[in-house]
C-alpha cells in the first residue's frame, strides 16, 4: 500500500472522471455495490450539468441538494472542481491500484498479452452499468475489444433478452461503435443458456447475427452425470457455440454462498470442445474460479483452446482478467492457445467457424 501525500495534488480530469475512477477501484477490489453505486450515481447526476453550475453549487455548498449526491461524493466533486486530487481517490489509488495478482509463472506477461474479453454483462440483463460505461472502461483498460454477452430469455431472474430485445441491443452496439471511432470495438455476443437437452436458448437467426457466443449451464446444475454429459456435449456440437462458459457452475466463495461443481464426464466434454473448436472458458470471477485446477489441466492435456473471461457485471470487474491470467499461467497454458490473445480479426474468423 502506498502513501497518500498530505498536501493535495493537482487534478485536472474533473469530478466525473474522479467519481468514475473511485467506483472502478472499489469494484475491482470487490467492495460492497451500494458504496460503488453512490459514486456512479453521483457521476450520472452531474454529467449533464454545465461546469459553471457545478462550480457554483460547490461555492454555495448546495451540491448535496442534488438527489444522488451525498456527503462523500459531494466532497469528491468539490475537491475535483477546485483542481485538487480528491482525498478518497488518492487513498484508493494508493491502496487498490496496480496488478491484482503476483508476478509468478509469467502471469503478468500473459495478462499483458490479453487483447480483449469475451464475456461481459450490462444493465440490459443482470449487470449494473449501461453498455457504454462497460465499453469505455474496457477501452480505458487498453483492450482492443469487448464482447457484450447479456443473458438469454429463459434466465428470467437475470432479465434475459428476448430475440426482439437482443435485436434492439445490436442497434445500440452499432451506435456505440460509431461514437468510439474504430480503435476499440464492442462486439456482439450472448451468454446463451444451454437447455436441458443441450439446445440453445435463442433463435438461430439471432445467433447467426452475433460475433461471439458463450454457452453456459445455469439451470438443473445437479442433473445426473450422464444426462449432464450429454447436455454439454450436445451444446459443444452446435455450430454457434464458441466458448463453453463456467463449465462446472461451482461457487467457491462470496455473497451467493458456495455450490459444488456439476457432475459430468469432463474428458468427453473437453474432447468434444477440442473437436468442434469450442474454447473452454477460464472464468476469472473470484467466486467461480471455474474450471477447477484439475479440470483446467485436463482440458489443457486434451488439446483445448481457452478464453480467459471476466464475466464482468460492473465496469471495475473487467479487471478480473488478472485472476484468470494467473490461473492459466500457473497451468502452463501457452498464450497462443488463449483466444483473447489473438488479434480481433483472427478471433472473429475463428468465431465465425
Ligand atoms: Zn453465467
Ligand atoms: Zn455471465
Amino acid at each position: 500500500m502506498g502513501d497518500v501525500p498530505d498536501e493535495p495534488q493537482a487534478y485536472a480530469a474533473g469530478p466525473v472522471a474522479a467519481l468514475r475512477r473511485i467506483a472502478f477501484l472499489l469494484e475491482r477490489a470487490r467492495e460492497d455495490t451500494y458504496k460503488v453505486k453512490a459514486y456512479r450515481g453521483a457521476a450520472a447526476v452531474i454529467l449533464p450539468l454545465p461546469d459553471d453550475e457545478v462550480a457554483r453549487m460547490v461555492e454555495d455548498g448546495t451540491l448535496t441538494d442534488l438527489p444522488g449526491v451525498g456527503t462523500s461524493s459531494g466532497r469528491v466533486i468539490a475537491e475535483a472542481v477546485r483542481g485538487e486530487t480528491p482525498r478518497r481517490l488518492a487513498e484508493l489509488e494508493a491502496a487498490y491500484a496496480g496488478p491484482l495478482v503476483a508476478d509468478e509463472h509469467g502471469a503478468h506477461d500473459l495478462h499483458a498479452a490479453l487483447r480483449g474479453d469475451c464475456h461481459s454483462h450490462s444493465d440490459w440483463s443482470d449487470g449494473g452499468s449501461p453498455i457504454e460505461e462497460m465499453a469505455i472502461t474496457a477501452m480505458e483498460l487498453g483492450r482492443d475489444y469487448l464482447v457484450l454477452t447479456d443473458h438469454s430469455p429463459r434466465l428470467k431472474v437475470a432479465r434475459g433478452l428476448s430475440a426482439e430485445r437482443l435485436a434492439r441491443q445490436l442497434d445500440v452496439i452499432d451506435a456505440v461503435n460509431d461514437h468510439l471511432g474504430g480503435a476499440f470495438t464492442l462486439l456482439k455476443g450472448i451468454e446463451v443458456d444451454i437447455l436441458d437437452d443441450g439446445s440453445l436458448d435463442q433463435t438461430t437467426e439471432m445467433l447467426d447475427r452475433l460475433d461471439v457466443r458463450v454457452a453456459s449451464v445455469h439451470s438443473k446444475l445437479r442433473m445426473d452425470r450422464d444426462a449432464m454429459t450429454r447436455r454439454m456435449v450436445a451444446a459443444t456440437r452446435d455450430r454457434h457455440v464458441n466458448v463453453l462458459g463456467h463449465c462446472t457452475g461451482r461457487l467457491v466463495t462470496g455473497g451467493r454462498g458456495t455450490r459444488p461443481p456439476s457432475q459430468f464426464d469432463a474428458r468427453a466434454v473437453f474432447e468434444s470442445c477440442a473437436e468442434h473448436d469450442v474454447a473452454v472458458e477460464i472464468n476469472s470471477r473470484p467466486e467461480r474460479r471455474d474450471p477447477p485446477t484439475e479440470l483446467l489441466e485436463l482440458a489443457r492435456d486434451v488439446g483445448c483452446v481457452f478464453s480467459i473471461d471476466s464475466d464482468a457485471h460492473a465496469p471495475g470487474q473487467l479487471d478480473f482478467l488478472w485472476y484468470g491470467a494467473e490461473r492459466a499461467a500457473a497451468a502452463g497454458i501457452e498464450p497462443d492457445r488463449i483466444v483473447n490473445t489473438w488479434p480481433k480479426e483472427h478471433l472473429l474468423r475463428w468465431a465465425a467457424k
